[in-house]
């Protein structure tokens, strides 16, 4: 059984809660300037069920017969794998350097690959982490894996008893890591590229070189991230649930949120649906952390795919609930200023709980609060505290039913414990979960879409060319 590798957790309180009590009701001794009562947002309309339409979307992808690829097949033969140029035989374990750039001078760019090639015919199974360069959640759970604690003869992961094959990659972007930057040496986010072409930009050719050699050949992909470098995610899922193979990746994760969307245009999940490829994306803490809770979480998640894949033996772990969510709440600060969060990601907020405070150097004295527009569970939450009005500080998943069942699992800060955040959850049917549904919508297409990125994408420089 999985060795609990991190001790108890020591939350991050950002505000005293003597000084700064949740509810604005009570007298805090902070200095306010009257404010008329008004709500940024409309309250949305949620339902239990996901949309007609996406629901029906989803029920006709999941009646679709999974057939069994022919290369699974005993009597095809279960031969070595290839990576590249390399070949791991069979019931191996093998660590290889892949170049990310087939160059003649200068840089090649090698990252390290570990290919656990079993014994017995499966599915491709490829995890990543920092495809971002900074977001270091996914590098540090893909290397605990390879703990003697995990990988090796008797251990979770065991190569003579592994059916297909585990392609671990801990960092794809090592330019960018070795920067602690997000982006490529050329500014650019190799998430935007996908598929890549050959002769186009530096991460552009990246791309083209991972889907083709990597990716493509890949019956399912775990990509690790965090949020990006200001904010901070609660442990979550996000997943196309209209794609059969992604739907059951991300219900067999075991946690409690998923995000039902499509990724945005170049990401690696949004090109590997395209291509029928299953790809779920883990999103857990921030950029430059290292969050022991989102770091578990991972790993036991990891672990538990490559259980319901059949790739390693033994029974997936699941959650008391799962929030299947189509859509969002934004919470905005009204005001341009330095931002105090009093609710850190993952806590349950209600409806005009006092969320964050802003106050500006130029105005000493005076201080604005940010309320939240309705009840539900903060998803991510702003931690860099430079704000201007309209500026996003933090993502809400309204929540109307099911309430009573989401609220049994706070702790006494009113954090959700997420499953696997209290040492290793326990097995159960999947008929046992109680599967709650948040309807909505992305709000720009995608559910980061309003944080904001500088930096274009493939499309629209391609667009811009145009
Ligand atoms: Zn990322």
């Amino acid at each position: 059984m999985l060795i609990l590798l991190f001790g108890r957790l020591h939350r991050v309180v950002l505000v005293d809660s003597e000084e700064a009590p949740k509810s604005s009701k009570k007298d805090d001794g902070n200095v306010r300037v009257p404010r008329a009562k008004r709500r940024r947002h409309q309250p949305i309309k949620v339902s239990n069920q996901i949309p007609t339409s996406r629901r029906k979307e989803i029920e006709k992808a999941l009646e679709e017969p999974s057939s069994t690829p022919k290369t699974w097949s005993r009597a095809s033969g279960w031969k070595s794998h290839r990576i590249g140029r390399k070949l791991v035989k069979p019931g191996t374990i093998r660590q290889i350097e892949y170049d990310l750039m087939d160059v003649e001078i200068g840089e090649s760019w090698p990252i390290p690959i570990t290919v656990i090639h079993g014994s017995r015919p499966g599915p491709v199974v490829t995890l990543i982490g920092a495809l971002h360069g900074n977001e270091l959640v996914g590098p540090l759970a893909l290397t605990y894996l390879q703990s003697h604690a995990i990988l090796g003869e008797d251990k979770p992961i065991d190569p003579s008893t592994v059916a297909g094959t585990i392609r671990i990659i801990p960092i794809v972007n090592m330019p960018g890591y070795r920067r602690r930057s997000r982006y490529m040496t050329d500014g650019r986010d190799l998430n935007r590229f996908f598929p890549g072409k050959e002769d186009s930009n530096t991460t552009s050719r990246v791309a083209n070189r991972l889907w083709k050699e990597i990716f493509q050949n890949s019956d399912h992909i775990l990509d690790l991230h965090t949020a990006a470098l200001g904010r901070s995610n609660m442990p979550q899922i996000r997943a196309n649930l209209a794609n059969p193979a992604s739907n059951r990746s991300a219900r067999s994760f075991g946690i409690e949120v998923i995000l039902d969307s499509e990724g945005p245009k170049g990401s690696l999940r949004r090109t590997a649906d395209d291509y029928g490829i299953s790809c779920i994306t883990y999103e857990g803490g921030g950029a430059d952390e290292a969050d022991p809770e989102s770091i578990q979480i991972a790993m036991y998640g990891v672990l538990n795919v490559l259980r319901s894949l059949k790739v390693i033996p033994g029974y997936s772990s699941r959650p008391r609930f799962r929030l299947l969510a189509s859509g969002s709440v934004w919470i905005r600060s009204d005001h341009g200023g330095l931002l105090d969060v009093l609710t850190p990601a993952g806590s349950w907020v209600e409806e005009n709980e006092l969320v964050a405070t802003v106050s500006d150097p130029e105005h000493p004295g005076v201080s604005m609060e940010i309320r939240s527009p309705t009840d539900g569970l903060l998803i991510c939450i702003a931690t860099h505290p430079f704000v201007t009005t309209g500026t996003p500080i933090g993502h809400l998943l309204p929540i109307s039913k099911g309430i009573k069942t989401v609220k049994r699992r706070l702790d006494d800060e009113g954090v959700l414990v997420l499953s696997g955040a209290d040492g290793e959850p326990p097995w159960r049917e999947d008929d046992e979960i109680e599967d709650i549904s948040v309807e909505g919508e992305w709000e720009g297409g995608s559910p980061d879409a309003e944080w904001g990125e500088n930096i274009p994408s493939a499309a629209e420089e391609e667009a811009d060319e145009a």
